[in-house]
């Protein structure tokens, strides 16, 4: 009896941890960590072995860019490598109020605000924004980081089915009247590429008085007619006071650290508010260096998004060619494999070949619907991707 009442023994606990891990790994869901060292992007050498990278998000290969890099070793050698403070106390170097003035014409907007990651600007700007009176309605398929801002708000959370504005707007409806309501949703999907009907969401955002926060992780860098700096420019609805834009510069950008752009009010708001953004130390001066070019370059030389976009069409074409059914917004492409293990062995046959590609599975997915995640970058070659689609068939 009184074995019952006594704590587990340090043995029990990691007993517990390894069965944990073993049943992860009896059904094929136990990730890993690879060794990635890349020799001239998209060729790398992963785990030792050398394989053209199909799997970045580095859409643009602005991490490998002399501007960007050159930006970052000046920076560096003028600051030092870290800024010693968060933004409040003592982290705020000009850098960061020149990359902030940069954003603001970027993204045509009032204000803008530097954070050190996606997920840091997710969690702070739902925190800041919603507390336990409010609602937050949120498609199905959006980002981990907004529905872990979401649960830490304490406000009322409710997912609608995916790109399904019907189904939004019966919630809209049932949520009462006078409570504040945010609709928040990805713009480029991030598993499969699609993308989120933005002038339709604004239209319901307007009827119901609410706010639209839209995440541009995958979107910043490839959409918009002018500067591309995301789909929401596609619109041409311009700086909306209840619109409130996340972009990353971890992306096509090339380097590290993400923004929110709106208006004057929601940016000092998060300044007081937002706790991810206060209590964590600025981001080093070579990585605000790299951001601020990186913002330069894609506005200076279209050159490397018109690229990107080639090499989307020709994956499209290739595929029609060759009878394969696909409809593409962007240069993430979804491989439909279904079951888990049909996901991980393509993926590990692929590797074999000599392409790098993410298997997605549950929890990232609904069971049954394992698929691929292959994405196109700039410095692909048509060769590269012809090989690819060759292999894959
Ligand atoms: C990658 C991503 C984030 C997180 O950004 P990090 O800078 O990597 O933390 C947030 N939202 C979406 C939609 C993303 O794809």
């Amino acid at each position: 009896m009184l074995q019952d009442v006594l704590p587990p023994k340090p043995t029990d606990l990691t007993d517990e941890l390894n069965r944990d891990l073993t049943e992860l790994a009896k059904n094929h869901r136990r990730r890993q960590l690879k060794s990635v060292r890349p020799v001239k992007r998209p060729q790398i050498i992963l785990n030792g072995k050398p394989v053209i990278d199909f799997s970045s998000n580095n859409y643009l290969g602005f991490a490998q860019q002399p501007a960007l890099i050159t930006a970052a070793i000046q920076a560096t050698e003028h600051y030092g490598t870290g800024t010693g403070g968060a933004r409040l106390i003592g982290g705020t170097l000009d850098l960061h109020l020149e990359l902030e003035e940069k954003l603001k014409a970027f993204k045509d907007t009032e204000a803008a605000l530097v954070f050190n990651s996606g997920y840091q600007a997710n969690v702070g700007l739902m925190t800041a924004l919603a507390d336990r009176h409010d609602y937050i309605l949120m498609d199905r398929y959006s980002h981990a980081s907004l529905v872990d801002g979401a649960i830490q708000s304490r406000a009322k959370l409710t997912r609608y089915h995916h790109l399904d504005l019907n189904h939004l707007e019966t919630l809209l409806q049932k949520a009462p009247q006078s409570t504040k309501k945010l609709i928040v949703t990805d713009t480029v999907f991030s598993v499969d590429g699609d993308t989120a009907p933005l002038q339709a969401l604004y239209a319901i955002a307007e009827k119901y008085n609410t706010w639209l926060i839209l995440d541009e992780a995958h979107a910043t860098g490839l959409f918009g007619d002018q500067k591309r700096s995301g789909l929401w420019e596609t619109t041409g609805i311009g700086a909306a006071p209840r619109v409130i834009q996340i972009g990353t510069f971890s992306k096509a950008l090339g380097s590290f650290g993400a923004y929110i752009a709106g208006s004057q009010p929601v940016i000092q708001t998060l300044v007081q508010k937002a706790r991810s953004f206060i209590y964590s130390t600025a981001l080093p001066p070579g990585v605000i260096a790299a951001n601020t070019a990186a913002i330069d370059l894609l506005i200076s030389d279209p050159a490397h998004t018109q690229k990107l976009w080639q090499n989307v069409e020709y994956f499209k074409k290739t595929c029609q060619t060759q009878g394969i059914k696909l409809t593409l917004q962007t240069p993430i492409i979804p491989w439909h494999t279904g079951e888990d293990k049909k996901a991980l062995e393509a993926a590990e046959k692929l590797l074999a070949e000599g392409y790098y590609i993410q298997p997605i599975r549950p929890p990232t997915v609904p069971e049954g619907t394992s698929r691929l995640r292959i994405t196109l970058t700039a410095p692909h070659t048509q060769d590269q991707i012809q090989n690819l689609i060759k292999t894959l068939s």
